[in-house]
């Protein structure tokens, strides 16, 4: 049932005396780069200040910014010589950051992974093939070591080449693959022009799902068209990649693993703790890189600690589905809205597909908001489809409170690249 007994069966108090072994030696060793002395002391503390858990909140925030002011090697704790791989950033927005890792790091990470993917059923024997990209993309190398150490046949498949992705399913007996979410619904959509039904062709019965936003409503989806169950995995280049958090069998919430690190979710504009239950930003601590710990990273997620002991037996708290990230959030006439609340409504509607994209203009200095949908099947019958826009309409008005235009377009209108799915354009021109 559990990979690491010793660590995912621990108490919380046992959670909690190895976080703070394992912070007094981070803290200790982060007094080796100069970002981390110097951050000290401009804030006017030293390592022997931080002498519970509680006292972590006097540590200042490290953030993105952070990152790319001292892109590449800047933040490394460790001499040069024993950082045995880098990953960057895509880089779109900005200076790339950079992620160092020593051999111990990437034991680590292999571990987490592999404890993930073991807490959802897999075991040696299964084949569990990869669509990530391989390459500076964390979910690549990150899911292919840690399907390796747990002992299952590996298909490092990586993106792209649908088809192919689908004869590799079919060839090897693929039984858990690890998918972004929008690319699962790509998936069965070509299964389904090949004539290969997933249930009866293949021997898929897991899915790995993460790396992007996805509603509860969309998991449900993938597991139905499928055939199989999908768990939630959240990760990030900062924190390694994926193997931070991910639900286990009872898929309500993502155990993150708190012997790996210290998990605060803060108000993201007063930056203090919000109680458990409460939506804010995750703000995580490292607990045992060597290579470039992050002390209180604000990851600009959104989402909340989920109250409640899980029955699986793992003490280690649970976070809520993301909501999005921060920078995500779109403000539109006062109202804030997440494209997640869009899809979750869309997703009920048996008669749309799984693609959408959210277009947001000001014309005459009004925001309006376009909700491009497409349709599963093809129809002409124009009654039907006025009535099912008014229905769309009238049920987004309910969740985001403005009323958007709702156009349904044919399957394939909307294309997505390879990697993660782009569901906003924010085509708005700032007036001043
Ligand atoms: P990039 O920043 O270029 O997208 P990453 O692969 O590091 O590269 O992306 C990490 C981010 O992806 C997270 O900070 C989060 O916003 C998002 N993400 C990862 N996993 C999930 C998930 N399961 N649900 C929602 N969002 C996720
Ligand atoms: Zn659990």
């Amino acid at each position: 049932m559990y990979l690491h007994p010793r660590f995912e069966t621990l108490q919380r108090s046992e959670i909690e005396n190895l976080q703070m072994e394992r912070l007094h030696d981070t803290l200790k060793a982060c007094m080796n780069s100069e970002f981390y002395r110097k951050r000290f002391h401009d804030a006017g503390i030293t390592v022997d200040d931080i002498r519970t858990l509680d006292d972590v909140t006097k540590i200042p925030f490290t953030t993105k910014q952070d990152l790319r002011d001292n892109y590449p090697f800047g933040i490394c704790t460790v001499p040069m010589e024993k950082v045995v791989r880098l990953h960057s950033s895509s880089g779109t927005t900005g200076t790339p950051t950079v992620i160092l890792h020593t051999k111990k790091d990437l034991e680590q990470w292999a571990e987490a992974v592999a404890r993930c993917l073991y807490m959802v059923g897999l075991r040696s024997g299964d084949v569990f093939q990869n669509s990530s990209g391989y390459g500076m993309f964390t979910g690549g190398l990150g899911f292919q070591y840690g399907a390796e150490r747990l002992g299952m046949l590996t298909v490092p498949a990586a993106a792209g080449n649908t088809k192919r992705q689908i004869k590799f399913i079919t060839d090897f007996g693929t039984t858990a693959l690890h998918a972004i979410p929008s690319y699962a619904g790509r998936l069965y959509e070509v299964m389904e022009e090949m004539g290969i039904d997933p249930r009866k062709d293949t021997k898929l019965t897991t899915l790995i799902i993460g790396a992007e936003p996805h509603s509860e409503e969309q998991r449900r989806r993938i597991e139905k068209m499928l055939g199989v169950k999908a768990y939630n995995s959240f990760g990030m280049s900062e924190m390694c990649g994926p193997g931070v958090a991910f639900e286990c069998q009872e898929q309500n919430g993502m155990h993150i693993w708190e012997d790996y690190y210290i998990v605060e979710i803060v108000d993201p504009v007063t930056l203090e703790p919000v109680p458990d239950g409460e939506i804010g930003e995750l703000v995580l601590t490292t607990l045992n890189r060597e290579a470039m710990p992050l002390l209180r990273y604000r990851t600009r997620d959104l989402t909340r600690i989920l109250p409640g002991e899980c029955p699986c037996g793992r003490h280690h708290r649970r976070l809520d589905r993301m909501k999005g990230r921060s920078d995500d959030m779109m403000i539109l006439k006062g109202v804030n809205i997440f494209p997640i609340q869009i899809e979750t409504v869309l997703m009920q509607f048996p008669e749309l597909g799984n693609e959408y994209l959210i277009t947001l203009t000001n014309l005459d200095a009004n925001d309006t908001m376009t909700v491009e949908v497409e349709l599963k099947e093809f129809t002409d019958d124009y009654a039907r489809l006025q009535s099912l826009t008014k229905e769309i309409t009238r049920q987004l008005r309910d969740e985001i409170l403005i009323t958007p235009q709702v156009r349904l377009v044919p399957k394939g209108s909307i294309a997505q690249g390879e990697g993660k799915a782009v569901r906003v354009r924010d085509l708005r021109k700032t007036l001043i």
